[in-house]
């Protein structure tokens, strides 16, 4: 049975027809406008998969994931202020347009669920996202915590630098003004590097300078994952986004960075995300097959579908 899948990223929207096996082979995509434009598009990308699926086999559920505060219970989207939203009935609004039952849920925490799938299950992780800006989703219990109002896992406004580089939220010396992409660009600039390096290969930059600003970000994520490892004890990082695709050489100085500043405690496994820059898209498609099987994403997680070690005889 095939499902509809929906990323809605603050630069492009991305969707996919995913089968039985998980396979998406058919996918689509259009730049993120804002507001009622975002909805409007959204449909109609969905509305096409679903109209090019296999007569044998249409997706009988949708699933979403996007950035914001988002009430998964509800369907809503209470605030999400690149996209121009708040109390946006996005569920409500997609099942209309397209005759689905539609799941929503914020795109950090539906990618853990997925990588937590995906992985060795893992009752306790962390997922980071590296992207344009840093996410976290907490699963603990087994579970995707979403906090009382729906806002846990902001580990890019975590500060980590108090009285540092001013970040878009207001605060200063949050993790995000010192590592993600925006982050990163911005102290670029202001190091009057004019030009500004790809960063895919800022790490092995010949400019000193550039180099000792990612060198920097990364110690500052690690100080972010040694304050997250005291609180939640989890056994697994697993880092996804974007900024994830510098695999090894991002891990390598970022293990050796977090096993240094823990004293007392062994540092929990640091790993790369299953599903790379596409975990919130996965886990878009297993809200939609929660959709069927009436079981919210968190017990989907805690291993409903999970994998589970074989039993032995
Ligand atoms: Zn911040």
């Amino acid at each position: 049975m095939s499902v509809l899948a929906l990323d809605i990223g603050g630069t492009t929207l991305k969707a996919a027809l995913v089968d039985a096996e998980g396979r998406s082979d058919l996918r689509s995509s259009a730049p993120t406008r804002r507001g009622d434009d975002v909805v409007a598009d959204a449909a109609a990308l969905l509305a096409g998969l679903r109209d090019q699926a296999p007569a044998s086999d249409p997706p009988q559920a949708v699933g979403v994931v996007t950035a914001g505060t988002v009430d998964g219970d509800a369907g809503t989207v209470r605030h999400a202020a690149n996209l121009g939203w708040r109390d946006l009935p996005l569920a409500a609004l997609l099942a209309e347009r397209l005759g689905l039952p539609v799941g929503l849920d914020h795109d950090v925490r539906a990618g853990a669920a997925a990588e937590l799938q995906a992985g060795e299950a893992q009752g306790d992780m962390l997922f980071v996202a590296l992207g344009t800006g840093v996410g976290a989703g907490v699963i603990t219990g087994g579970r995707a915590q979403a906090g009382a109002a729906g806002a846990a896992g902001e580990l890019g406004h975590m500060i980590v630098r108090p009285g540092g580089p001013l970040c878009a939220c207001g605060q200063r010396g949050c993790l995000e003004a010192l590592f993600s992409a925006e982050g990163l660009r911005r102290r670029l600039a202001e190091a009057g590097r004019a030009e500004v390096p790809d960063l895919a290969v800022l790490p092995h930059h010949p400019d000193p300078v550039s180099v000792a600003i990612w060198r920097d970000g990364v110690q500052a994520l690690a100080l972010a994952l040694h304050n997250a490892t005291m609180l939640l004890d989890p056994a697994r990082i697993v880092l996804g986004g974007g900024l994830s695709g510098w695999g090894e050489t991002l891990l390598r100085p970022l293990r050796a960075d977090l096993a240094a500043g823990l004293a007392w405690r062994s540092p929990p496994e640091l790993a790369l995300a299953h599903h790379g820059p596409e975990a919130g898209l996965h886990g878009a498609a297993l809200l939609a097959r929660n959709q069927l099987a009436d079981t919210p994403l968190a017990d989907v997680a805690h291993g409903g579908t999970a994998r589970r070690p074989a039993a032995k005889p």
